[in-house]
């Protein structure tokens, strides 16, 4: 459910013209629906409000300190995996003790400023982090909280470059070896606190089924590390949930919190979830303006001002956004590729679309772009980064301003 619908032809960011915010601010530019971003919080929220929980929105889906900020408001905590992210997070008001900290890469310098800022947890990914973490803890003398992020080997069914829960993937530690890293860290890792175990398995599930067998596996660890005197507070079972692109038929939270409640049932921990796309997938979008459009023998171009800098997705996963055109002004369809200006031919946002016949100028919206869409964007091809925009109700406002050439070679010296 989200505010981007048609009125009377013309497209619409809940109450205001997406054709006049393109005006204003100019393309190709990110808009997102203040009121799409709280609901699908409350959504999620209140999934789980009959159990004690914990939502760590995941930052790299959509980083921008505007839209951090509003999940914060709503009570969120934050997912990190870096010291950017952390910095981010602080900047727009993240709650250090709502903090966890993944990712397999974490630098020395990256865990001093957790640890420093006090964040709930570590979600450690091998055993030298762990002991690396441990000697930093030591050094500042402080106590560091940990998960230890497992691999279930569980097959999340989704793009291989998002599944991350398999034993081929770099993520997380294997059952057996986690089990051992737990009892290892109580008996000599002692500036260490077991906290949780965490689990990761993807991103972009449209099934409820790899969830809950990844919860099987995680609730035996817990049994475990509980027999060896190791007591766990929290379950964290990641992000995850997917969204609706195209025909997907994603599960509502509501229906994935009545599977996670009913196999987490009695175990005694507050469970935290990393949610990321399914938060702002759906409450963004890009908008782009034709440039050419050119007729060849084999296919028809639609050639746009955005390009895979702006929103990598299609050309990184071969992802499937829909577009709309902002003003219906015609019935006619034509079938075409939907291009970028940068120099690859994986530069594209759509192959042999039906799509309304565009012409220079016109302004089309690429939907379900709030989801690692600016947060992936590059300069590549020396093209600044776009602007981003907010719409509350009838009012938009700029949350990031369009970079300059002069932003473009920032530090750069002959
Ligand atoms: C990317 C990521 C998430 C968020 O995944 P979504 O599919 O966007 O919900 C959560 N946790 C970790 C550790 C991640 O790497």
């Amino acid at each position: 459910m989200n505010f981007f619908t048609y009125k009377k032809n013309k497209f619409y960011a809940e109450g205001v013209a997406v054709e006049r915010i393109s005006k204003e601010v100019g393309t190709p530019c990110y808009i997102y629906s203040h009121k799409t971003l709280t609901r699908h919080y409350a959504a999620f929220d209140e999934a789980f409000k009959s159990v004690p929980h914990l939502i760590c929105y995941s930052v790299k889906a959509n980083s921008n300190i505007a839209v951090l900020n509003t999940f914060i408001k709503q009570g969120s905590g934050v997912d990190i995996v870096s010291g950017g992210e952390l910095f981010r997070a602080l900047k727009a008001g993240a709650n250090p003790k709502k903090i966890v900290y993944s990712g397999v890469g974490k630098r020395e310098d990256e865990i001093e400023y957790a640890l420093k800022t006090g964040i709930l947890m570590f979600n450690v990914e091998s055993p030298e982090e762990l002991r690396t973490i441990n000697k930093i803890a030591g050094r500042l003398k402080k106590k560091a909280n940990f998960a230890i992020r497992v691999n279930p080997n569980v097959d999340a069914k989704t793009h291989p470059y998002i599944s991350t829960g398999l034993k081929k993937n770099k993520f997380g530690i294997e059952t057996e070896q986690a089990i051992k890293e737990y009892i290892f860290a109580k008996n000599n890792l002692k500036n260490l606190v077991p906290l949780g175990v965490d689990c990761h398995i993807g991103s972009q599930l449209t099934q409820i089924s790899p969830f809950t067998d990844a919860l099987k596996k995680t609730k035996n660890i817990i049994a475990t590390l509980r027999s060896q005197g190791i007591d766990i507070k929290y379950l964290d079972i990641g992000g995850g949930l997917g969204i609706t692109y195209k025909d997907e038929d994603a599960p509502h939270p509501g229906k994935y919190g009545k599977a996670v409640i009913e196999e987490t049932k009695g175990l005694g921990v507050t469970l935290i979830f990393e949610p990321g796309r399914v938060m702002v997938g759906n409450a963004g979008i890009l908008v782009a303006k034709v440039l050419y459009t050119k007729q060849g023998t084999e296919k028809n171009f639609i050639i746009t001002d955005a390009a895979m800098n702006d929103l990598a997705r299609p050309s990184l996963y071969g992802s499937y956004h829909a577009i709309k055109a902002v003003r219906k002004n015609s019935t006619k369809e034509i079938k075409a590729d939907v291009v970028g200006p940068i120099c690859e031919s994986g530069d594209f946002f759509a192959k042999d679309r039906e799509l309304p016949s565009f012409k220079s100028g016109d302004l089309m919206a690429i939907m379900s772009a709030g989801a690692y869409g600016f947060s992936m964007s590059s300069n590549y091809n020396s093209r600044p980064r776009t602007v981003e925009v907010m719409v509350t109700g009838n009012k938009f406002k700029i949350i990031r301003e369009r970079e300059s050439y002069k932003d473009l070679i920032k530090g750069e010296k002959i």
